[in-house]
């Protein structure tokens, strides 16, 4: 019960990648690259073995960025042609690769390193993707011209690397749509429509991660925009509690998310944003489990799986495991309160 979690990304080592940005150059090439993923993957179980952490993952130590990593083994993008271009409604700029052609995997894009990752865990382990709408939304389009057409192309190509990762022994794929918080309309009209071709005929767990966005400038000024009370998960719950969606991660530490909109989730598990991510302060294990207790009046415990907000890809390091140990700290209170156990 209220076993934890992380919504994906850890911020990588200084010899891997250049740290505290998104999109961070590669420190390395070729095979060095390769194997210096390779190790970094095993640190970031490691850490999060060592914290406590339950369902754990990859940390997304192979991939550049949660969107373009996946593009990047993609027939049909084009990363020579890429122009700047505002994304999750112009909240703000991005370069990105252009679609130019029939879209189609070059192969497998993440079994190396889910490979990896479930040969050295005997934990649950759970996967990312990004989702339908925030690809298309993380890309420019000179080929299918129409986001409908282009989002059912790559929930297929999603769907073919999920049953891949599935066969490996991924336990949980996550699809990560961010975009769903900003385009509600669209997630109605096709967004979920579009997640249940990524999904189809999984065998194993699913996930949605729809969040506020990483800890960055351009974010944290949208949040300060969005008044005294974030209300943009109202519009979509019901809609997803009514999906084959099985689970749902969403933000609520430091957030302003009235905690009774979980509420609209009847029926999935909530993969509840415990720990923020735009502080590098380490929350008290006290502060998480008063998160938790929150949302017990909304979502069952057995339904409940501590989290982080977001992705901890542009944190530094210390900080980051911090928080992971935090987050199993104070997950374990609750688990003690609830058996009757003094702190
Ligand atoms: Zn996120």
């Amino acid at each position: 019960m209220l076993e934890t979690t992380v919504a994906g990304s850890l911020p990588k080592p200084a010899w891997l990648a250049k740290p505290r940005m998104l999109w961070a150059p590669w420190q390395l090439a070729g095979e060095e690259l390769a194997e210096a993923k390779r190790d970094a993957t095993l640190l970031a179980l490691k850490q999060q073995e060592d914290a406590g952490i339950d369902i754990v993952t990859d940390g997304e130590q192979s991939r550049q960025h949660f969107v373009h990593g996946f593009l990047e083994q993609i027939e049909g993008v084009d990363f020579g042609r890429r122009v700047t271009m505002g994304i999750r409604n112009n909240r703000y700029e991005a370069l990105v690769p252009t679609v130019t052609g029939q879209l189609q995997r070059k192969g497998s894009v993440h079994a190396v390193e889910a490979g990896i990752a479930r040969a050295h865990t005997k934990r649950q382990l759970k996967f990312t993707l990004p989702g339908p709408m925030t690809i298309v939304d993380t890309i420019a389009d000179t080929y299918y011209g129409d986001n409908v057409r282009l989002a059912m192309a790559f929930a297929g190509l999603l769907n073919d690397e999920a049953r891949e990762l599935a066969a490996i022994g991924v336990d949980v794929i996550q699809f990560d749509e961010p975009a769903f918080n900003v385009y509600a309309e669209a997630v109605m009209e096709w967004g979920i429509a579009a997640l249940h071709r990524a999904i189809e005929g999984l065998a194993c767990k699913t996930a949605v991660h729809i969040c506020y966005g990483y800890g960055i400038k351009a974010n944290i000024d949208w949040k300060a925009s969005l008044g005294a009370e974030w209300r943009q998960y109202e519009a979509i719950f019901p809609a997803l509690a009514a999906s084959r969606i099985d689970q749902v991660s969403v933000e609520c530490a430091a957030a302003k998310v009235p905690i009774e909109l979980l509420g609209l989730l009847a029926g999935k598990d909530v993969l509840l944003g415990a720990i923020d991510v735009a502080s590098e302060r380490v929350e008290k294990p006290d502060e998480v489990a008063a998160t938790i207790e929150r949302a017990l009046s909304f979502v069952p415990a057995e339904r409940l799986f501590p989290c982080t907000n977001c992705g901890m890809a542009p944190m530094g390091r210390e900080a980051a495991v911090g928080k992971l140990a935090g987050l199993a700290a104070g997950a374990a209170l609750v688990r003690g309160r609830l058996a009757g156990r003094p702190d």
